[in-house]
C-alpha cells in the first residue's frame, strides 16, 4: 500500500514522522476536502503506541538538541523558515484543499506568517536576556533552560500557523516536539515534517502523530515523560487535557474558544465599523478572534444595519482556490450542521435573520446577521465558530461594556470610536486578552497572546512563549573565598 498521497499536484506522506523515520498505523482514517467532498486520502491512525513512541522519540533525542548552541538552533529554525518560503505554494494549495480556507489568504498571509514564527523565534532566542544581577558579591545568573519533550495540539482552522506558532518557540527554546494537528486537516503538518528534515532539525526533534485526539490524546497528556503541553482547541476539550495532565500536573497553555465583541459607538467612522464587521465572515466565520457580537449604539444601528446588509450582499461565497471568493466552505458537515442547528434555534426563540440564516451550495454556510436576540440567548453566550453574527444595541457606554464583558470568554474585543478619550476608558474595561481600537486582526509576534476566563490559560508570544517553553534558573554564585558566617 502507498503511503504517499497527491493533492493538487503536492506530495503528501500519509504516515506519522516519529524520531526521523516514517510510520504507518494498522489502521487509517479517510480526509476529505471540504471544497467538493473529495477523499484526499487514508492518514494514519495513530494508537496509543505511535503516541507513546513519538514521545520516547522526543524523550531521547532531547538532551542532544537542548546542547545545541543558541546559534545553531537558531540557524537551523532559519533554514526551516527557508523550505517554508520555498514551498510556499505547496503549502498554501494543500492547505486550502484540505481545510477549505481562502488561497488567496493562504498565500499571502498565513504561510508568510508561518516563515515567521520561525524567524522570529530563531531571531528572539538570541536577544534572551540573562538578567543578571548581584547580591551582596554574590552573582545571580537567570537562565532560560530547555523543559523536554513538549506536546503540541491543534485545531483545523489555521492548522500550519498554529502548529508553528508553537512549534516554533518550543524549539527555540531547546525543547523536542510531538506535534498532533486535527483530523480534519492532518496534512501540512506532515510537510512540515518534510521541510524540517530537509532543513537539517536532528531525528526525534520534531515528531508528528496523525490520528484522532479521543483515541491517543491521553496518552500523549498524561505521559510522565511530556514536560509541557500547548493546546489550541475547544473549552470541552480542554477540560479533557487539563484532567489528564493534572498527573504528573503537567504545565499547560490553553489557547481556547471565543465570544468577541465588536463595539460600535455613534462617533466611530460608521463605514470603517461596517467593513470590521463584515471582516468577521474571514474563514467562513471560523476564527477564534472573531467578533462576532456586533454591539452597536442605539442612534446609528439602523445607519450600520442598511449599510453592513449591502456590503455583506457583495461578498462572493465560492471555490476558495478562486481569487475572488470572499467566502470558502465550512470544514466538515458536522461543522455545518452545528452551525445551522445553533440558528435555527436561535430563529425559533425569536431572533431575526437580516442577512442569510440558511445553507448555501455545497458545504457552504450563508454569513448571517441574527437580530433580536437576548443577552442570556444560546446564540449571544456560545461559540458558534461559523459565518455567524449576531446583532444588539446599547443606550450608552456604560451598557456598552456590561454587554461586552457579558460573556464566559475573554480573548478579544474591537471597538470603533472616533473619541480618543472614550477609546482609553472603554478599552481599560474589557475584559480581553488583546483589545483593538478601529482595526482588527492587527498582529504581532512581540506580543502576548492569550485570553481570559474560559478563552485560555496562560499567554505565548514574544517572551512570554519562553517564559512558558523553559525552565527559568536562577543560578547565585558566592564571589570567591567567601565563607558562609555561623
Ligand atoms: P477541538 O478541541 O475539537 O480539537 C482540537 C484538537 O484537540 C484536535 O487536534 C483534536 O484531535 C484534539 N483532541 C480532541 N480530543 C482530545 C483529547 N481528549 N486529548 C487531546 N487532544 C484532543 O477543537 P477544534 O474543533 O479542532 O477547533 C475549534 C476550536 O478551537 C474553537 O473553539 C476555536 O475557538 C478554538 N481556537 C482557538 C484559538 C486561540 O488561539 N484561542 C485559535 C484557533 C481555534
Amino acid at each position: 500500500m502507498s503511503h504517499t498521497i497527491t493533492v493538487a499536484g503536492v506530495d503528501v506522506d500519509t504516515r506519522h514522522w516519529i524520531g526521523g523515520a516514517r510510520v504507518a498505523s494498522a489502521r487509517t482514517f479517510t480526509d476529505v476536502s471540504p471544497i467538493d467532498s473529495s477523499i484526499l486520502g487514508e492518514i494514519a491512525r495513530g494508537t496509543a503506541v505511535e503516541a507513546a513512541a513519538a514521545v520516547n522519540a522526543a524523550r531521547d533525542a532531547f538532551p542532544a538538541w537542548a546542547a545545541v548552541s543558541r546559534a545553531e538552533r537558531s540557524r537551523l529554525l532559519h533554514a526551516v523558515a527557508d523550505g517554508v518560503e520555498r514551498r510556499l505554494e505547496e503549502l498554501a494549495i494543500v492547505e486550502t484543499t484540505d481545510n477549505g480556507a481562502l488561497l488567496r489568504s493562504h498565500r499571502r498571509g498565513v504561510m508568510p506568517r508561518v516563515a515567521h514564527n520561525f524567524r522570529f523565534f530563531a531571531d528572539r532566542l538570541l536577544e534572551l536576556e540573562h538578567g543578571d544581577f548581584g547580591t551582596r558579591g554574590h552573582t545571580q545568573h537567570v537562565s532560560w533552560d530547555p523543559a523536554g519533550p513538549c506536546v503540541l495540539i491543534t485545531p483545523w482552522n489555521a492548522p500550519l500557523m498554529l502548529a508553528t506558532w508553537k512549534a516554533a518557540p518550543a524549539l527555540a527554546a531547546g525543547n523536542t516536539v510531538v506535534l498532533k494537528p486535527a483530523e480534519w486537516s492532518p496534512l501540512t503538518a506532515s510537510l512540515l515534517a518534510d521541510i524540517a528534515a530537509e532543513a537539517g532539525l536532528p531525528a526525534g526533534v520534531l515528531n508528528v502523530v496523525q490520528g484522532y485526539g479521543h483515541e491517543i490524546g491521553d496518552v500523549l497528556t498524561s505521559h510522565p515523560d511530556v514536560r509541557r503541553i500547548s493546546f489550541t482547541g475547544s473549552v470541552p476539550t480542554a477540560r479533557r487535557i487539563t484532567a489528564s495532565a493534572a498527573a504528573n500536573l503537567t504545565p499547560l497553555s490553553l489557547e481556547l474558544g471565543g465570544k468577541s465583541p465588536l463595539l460600535v459607538f455613534a462617533d466611530a467612522d460608521l463605514d470603517l465599523a461596517v467593513d470590521l464587521a463584515v471582516e468577521q465572515y474571514d474563514n467562513a466565520g471560523q476564527v477564534c478572534l472573531a467578533a462576532t457580537r456586533l454591539l452597536v449604539e442605539e442612534t446609528v444601528a439602523e445607519e450600520f444595519t442598511r449599510r453592513f446588509t449591502t456590503k455583506a450582499a457583495r461578498l462572493v461565497q465560492g471555490d476558495p482556490r478562486d481569487e475572488g471568493t470572499d467566502i470558502g466552505p465550512v470544514i466538515h458537515p458536522r461543522q455545518l450542521e452545528r452551525i445551522d442547528g445553533f440558528v435555527h434555534r436561535a430563529i425559533a426563540a425569536g431572533a431575526r435573520a437580516v442577512v442569510g440564516g440558511h445553507r448555501g451550495d455545497g458545504q457552504h454556510y450563508a454569513p448571517t446577521l441574527l437580530t433580536d436576540v437576548t443577552q442570556d440567548s444560546e446564540i449571544v453566550q456560545e461559540e458558534v465558530f461559523g459565518p455567524v453574527l449576531t446583532l444588539q444595541t446599547f443606550a450608552d457606554e456604560e451598557e456598552a461594556v456590561r454587554l461586552a464583558n457579558d460573556t464566559r470568554f475573554g480573548l478579544a474585543a474591537t471597538v470603533a470610536t472616533g473619541d480618543p478619550g472614550r477609546a482609553e476608558r472603554v478599552t481599560a474595561q474589557l475584559v480581553a486578552g488583546t483589545v483593538w481600537v478601529n482595526c482588527f486582526f492587527v498582529r504581532d509576534l512581540r506580543a502576548p497572546f492569550g485570553g481570559s476566563r474560559l478563552s485560555g490559560v496562560g499567554r505565548e508570544g514574544g517572551t512570554w512563549s519562553f517564559d512558558f517553553y523553559c525552565d527559568l534558573k536562577n543560578t547565585v554564585t558566592a564571589p570567591s573565598g567567601w565563607r558562609s558566617h555561623g
